[in-house]
């Protein structure tokens, strides 16, 4: 392992340019050192708003890619609305921001050292910490499911190289006419509520074109959804019955793939033969919370509410979702807002400056049923001394009705879920 850490290195070239330096730089460096790890919504969130909000703090954000594929509106890949370069983001920006982003790995963490040692053997140090590193799969929870199951049954559930949304779109495009596509969906908690069912409607839309007589089976292992009356509409308007869901108690938890002979095993030992695969298995926390203590028996990292601070250790804010945080679900929009006041809380100390005292945290999440079909849900969220909760009589979601009653209210819908992405992402890298 390297004993050089970035921060003595940093420490070297200051002595020698000093007298180059900018009022800025030399601020960053009379100042503490937030570390971050994980470049998506929480994290790339958090470094641009600590770089803008503090600039006496020294902002380093850890990411193993280069550039970040988001998630939301990768459905849309799907339903043939958007392609990979429209939802991949580069760092650019932040860099230009003056934020350290280092393609890397975080490997370890000590939390009595205040270090995080990267895969390449780097040590960083750091006098705040905010981790959001996503999820990580459970291969063990689906017999059959493992890493190279997921090249034929890709779950795209994490924007990586962008290869497994690939993936699953050329696989509906190669699809007989006619064929079956199959989706596993988890229990709760898992990333993004309304996901799966934005993905079955994005499936069909690509389909009722190119595959009419295809169908989707939808094998879910609870008994109700997100925004289910809202979707149900849209599919009973949109897709006559080409879409079939299957709630737990009707053979929908699926137990046992068979990448092999294309099948779905469910619990109750029915064997559903499919076309195309997308297996979303069960998820906890990304690796490195895990490995390293964070979590608790769950796989998701317990936070004070107001300040997301990890419960086991000092100095390390978690956010997005690693977290645990319900009622506030697992989405980008709460990764992202969340963030900013982990970083003020985190950097109070540091600065001497105030930390929220009383914080509201919002979600908003749009779903897309098909074209200029868009509707959402919203809510509102405070903290007391147990934890986050719902405000009561706030929040809402997108009427019910006859689309000839509401078009012109999905079709607005749909372009202001357009307007959020375009904003989060510009708030996230620009
Ligand atoms: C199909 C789909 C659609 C979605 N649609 C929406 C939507 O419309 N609206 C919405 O609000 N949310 C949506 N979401 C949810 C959203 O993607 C997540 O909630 C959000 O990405 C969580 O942010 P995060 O920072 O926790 O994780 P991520 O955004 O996944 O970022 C984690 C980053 O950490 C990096 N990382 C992991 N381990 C390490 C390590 N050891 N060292 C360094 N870096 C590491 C990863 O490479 C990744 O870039 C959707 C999700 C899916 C799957």
């Amino acid at each position: 392992m390297s004993r050089l850490t970035r921060r003595s290195f940093g420490a070297l070239i200051g002595a020698t340019s000093a007298s180059l330096a900018t009022p800025g730089l030399l601020r960053a460096q009379n100042a503490g050192r937030l570390v971050i790890i994980g470049g998506g919504f929480g994290g790339a969130s958090a470094a641009r708003f600590a770089r803008i909000n503090y600039p006496e703090v020294e902002v380093t954000l850890v990411e193993p890619w280069p550039s970040f594929i988001t998630c939301p509106y990768g459905n849309l890949i799907l339903g043939g609305k958007r392609t990979l370069p429209q939802i991949t983001h580069s760092y650019d920006g932040l860099r230009a921001r003056g934020v350290d982003v280092v393609q890397d790995r975080a490997a370890d963490i000590d939390y009595t050292a205040k270090t995080v040692t990267l895969e390449s053997g780097s040590v960083l140090d750091y006098d705040k910490l905010i981790v959001s590193p996503g999820i990580g799969l459970r291969w063990d929870a689906i017999e059959g499911y493992d890493e190279s199951a997921a090249q034929i049954f890709p779950h795209a559930w994490m924007g990586g190289d962008g290869s497994q949304i690939s993936t699953l779109r050329q696989q509906l495009e190669d699809m007989p006419q006619g064929g079956v596509v199959g989706i596993s969906i988890p229990g709760n908690p898992f990333r993004c509520p309304p996901g799966p069912y934005e993905r079955i409607s994005m499936i069909a839309h690509y389909l009722k074109e190119a595959n009419p007589t295809a169908k989707i089976m939808a094998f879910d292992a609870k008994e109700g959804f997100s925004k289910q009356g809202l979707f149900e509409d849209a599919w009973g308007e949109l897709y006559g019955d080409m879409i079939e869901w299957i709630p737990a108690s009707g053979d929908g938890q699926i137990v046992r793939v068979d990448v092999e002979n294309k099948l779905f095993i469910s619990e109750f030992g029915e064997e559903h033969r499919v076309d195309v695969g997308n297996v979303i298995p069960p998820q906890y926390a990304a690796s490195i919370v895990r490995d390293t203590g964070l979590a608790d028996e769950s796989g998701w990292v317990p936070v004070d509410a107001r300040t997301f601070a990890a419960a086991s250790v000092s100095d390390v804010h978690v956010i997005g979702d690693a977290n645990i945080a319900a009622p506030l679900p697992k989405s980008g929009y709460v990764a992202n807002s969340t963030s900013k006041v982990a970083v003020a809380a985190a950097l109070a100390e540091v600065t001497g400056r105030d930390a929220p005292a009383d914080p509201v945290y919002f979600n908003t999440c749009y779903s897309h049923g098909g074209d200029d079909y868009g509707f959402s849900v919203v809510g509102v969220y405070r903290t007391t001394d147990e934890g986050f909760v719902e405000t009561p009589d706030s929040g809402g979601i997108s009427p019910r009705g006859p689309l000839s009653e509401l078009a012109d209210n999905r079709r607005l819908e749909a372009g202001y879920a357009d307007a959020w992405y375009e904003s989060i992402t510009r708030d996230m890298f620009s």
